[in-house]
């Protein structure tokens, strides 16, 4: 019988091979019984520091009499029997024969998926990404970073893997969905650590997350997939509502079928969809700033103790509601042991992120704090009224730095008070460098106020958060600012044929959720169309 132990709790100082001899104890039986032992997921449990403790969820199969075996689970109500659901098939109805491969614009989390999938189903598909392939773009990210020359077709935004490369890879979602099991299988084949596989919070980092994007091209690839680097989409074509080319590249690809999975900083995507008559729609997402501690102090804070070599750097995650406007702000994408990056991919503009690697030994925690904004709080009823209001504290932030890709620094008590730092009191990491500026001028009034309160509410969660740490900006590309509407059969109402996919077109925000949307939609497009190409 297999069975499934939730909830089991070891100090962390414990040793996890010991695991199965301890479940033969508890439950009074012989080791032999137990095979298949596994672990489906590990948490620490820090809220009695500095006692921690890993929380584990295990499977494992019991051998015994049915009689036995009964006997057994009545006595220890907390095991659970482990009956696994059957795979859910998607119905295969294909309606329209594709006379040319299917396209997949953007080589993120949502196209690289969405591609694989499409090739695994024999379909050959194009890709087709603005950006250089992963080992080039490396350079033109440090050539940003070291010198401040933005490329701007291959940056922290654009080239192959997408926004998340130079990232901390973090791999939590709040979706409930099957494929993500699929994707954390895909980053393990493609050689990302198996403990991915169980960790609560498991993340990848950018030093493992680029060999990871290389193999999955060259899986693409074997299956017939063809990737086509420095291509840039600039426009579609559609003829009866119908979409019958990509223009990339100076050349008119004819297209049938077409996965958008462009990320949420395609500005020139979004315009030439919305002249086309694409439907676009408003849509609400977050800005703010990033903030910066020592490691040491985030890992006091949540563990009780300066470091432990099996918990690695330690995380935050702070939520605050504003009672007078309503506004949410919360902690975002947190790095542990990370660092601040320049994000930009436009000009004259600032936008931070963070990073990390594997190993998260910095020795610097950031994350962004962000308050949720509204599409009453841009300037207009444009469908891409959003852009222009990241791009115009973008463009604040790039003034106040210096105009050099420099990004504004505030000590976070002076951003509270409202005044101007001199010397920057915390460590901060930002390159190409920092000027000390008054971060207020780069957000909204209300949102620099509901920011200062919820920085007050974070330093009686996390006591001294508002010590030593400093702050950059501007932070804006938290999610897209728009929604590329789609039916029930995944394309647009307005163009048969495109099937917006990802965190761009507005339907997932994060590398998990970005993948599963791609997944998502190779299937709609398997489900829908049939090939009939030879190429
Ligand atoms: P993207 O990853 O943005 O990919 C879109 C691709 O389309 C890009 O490669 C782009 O070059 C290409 N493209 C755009 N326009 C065109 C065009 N006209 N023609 C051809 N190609 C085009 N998420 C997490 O879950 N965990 C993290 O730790 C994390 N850290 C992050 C750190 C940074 C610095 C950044 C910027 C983002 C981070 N994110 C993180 C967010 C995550 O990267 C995104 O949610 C995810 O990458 C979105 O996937 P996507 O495939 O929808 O879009």
């Amino acid at each position: 019988m297999d069975i499934i132990w939730p909830d089991l709790k070891i100090s962390i100082d414990e040793d996890e091979a010991q695991l199965p001899d301890f479940i033969g104890h508890k439950l009074g039986i012989a080791d032999d019984r137990i095979s298949n032992f596994r672990v489906l997921r590990r948490a620490v449990d820090a809220r009695k520091k500095p006692s921690i403790y890993f929380v584990y969820t295990v499977g494992f199969t019991l051998e015994g009499s049915k009689q036995e075996l009964r006997r057994i689970l009545s006595r220890n109500s907390h095991l659970r029997k482990n009956v696994s659901e059957p795979e859910k098939k998607t119905e295969h109805k294909p309606e329209k024969k594709l006379l040319h491969r299917p396209v997949v614009i953007g080589a993120g989390p949502a196209g690289y998926f969405a591609a694989l999938a499409l090739a695994e189903a024999g379909y050959k598909p194009l890709v087709l990404e603005r950006g250089e392939a992963v080992e080039n773009r490396g350079k033109s990210v440090q050539r940003f970073w070291q010198e401040g020359r933005l490329n701007l077709e291959s940056n922290v935004q654009f080239g192959e893997g997408g926004a998340g490369t130079f990232s901390d890879g973090k791999l939590t979602t709040r979706i409930h969905d099957d494929r993500t099991r699929y994707v954390l299988d895909t980053f393990v084949q493609f050689g990302a650590s198996p403990e991915i596989l169980f960790q609560a919070k498991p993340h990848i980092g950018t030093d493992v997350l680029t060999s990871i994007v290389k193999n999955m091209r060259k899986r693409i690839q074997e299956l017939q997939g063809e990737v086509r680097f420095e291509t840039k989409v600039t426009g579609l074509s559609f003829r009866d509502g119908r979409l019958y080319a990509v223009m990339a590249g100076g050349e008119a690809i004819p297209a049938e079928a077409v996965i958008l999975a462009v990320g949420n900083s395609a500005r020139d995507v979004y315009g030439f969809l919305f002249k086309a008559g694409v439907m676009i729609e408003r849509k609400p997402f977050a800005i703010g700033l990033r903030i910066e501690h020592d490691q040491s102090f985030i890992n006091w804070s949540q563990y009780g103790m300066e470091s432990h070599p099996r918990l690695g750097a330690a995380e935050y995650q702070l939520t605050y509601k504003d009672s007078s406007t309503g506004r949410g702000a919360y902690s975002f994408c947190m790095c542990p042991g990370g660092r601040v990056i320049a994000s930009s991919s436009e000009e004259f503009g600032v936008v931070t992120n963070g990073m990390s690697e594997w190993a998260r030994d910095s020795g610097v925690a950031n994350s962004a704090i962000v308050v949720t904004v509204r599409p009453e709080d841009f300037s207009s009823e444009h469908p891409l009224a959003g852009v222009e209001f990241q791009r115009s504290w973008e463009h604040r932030a790039f003034l106040l730095g210096g105009e050099s890709y420099r990004a504004p620094a505030q000590n976070t008590m002076d951003f509270i008070n409202n005044k101007l730092t001199g010397e920057l009191s915390g460590k901060y990491t930002y390159a190409p460098g920092v000027v000390p500026a008054n971060l207020r001028q780069t957000l909204p009034p209300e949102i620099g106020e509901v920011l200062a309160r919820s920085f007050l509410d974070f330093d009686r969660k996390i006591k001294g958060f508002l010590k030593d740490s400093v702050l950059t900006g501007v932070e804006t590309r938290t999610s897209a600012p728009v929604r590329i509407l789609r039916d029930e059969t995944g394309q647009s109402p307005s163009a048969k044929g495109l099937f917006p996919a990802g965190e761009g077109a507005g339907y997932a925000g994060g590398i998990m959720s970005s993948a599963v949307d791609g997944l998502r939609m190779a299937e709609k497009l398997i489900s829908m169309y049939t090939v009939s190409y030879r190429e």
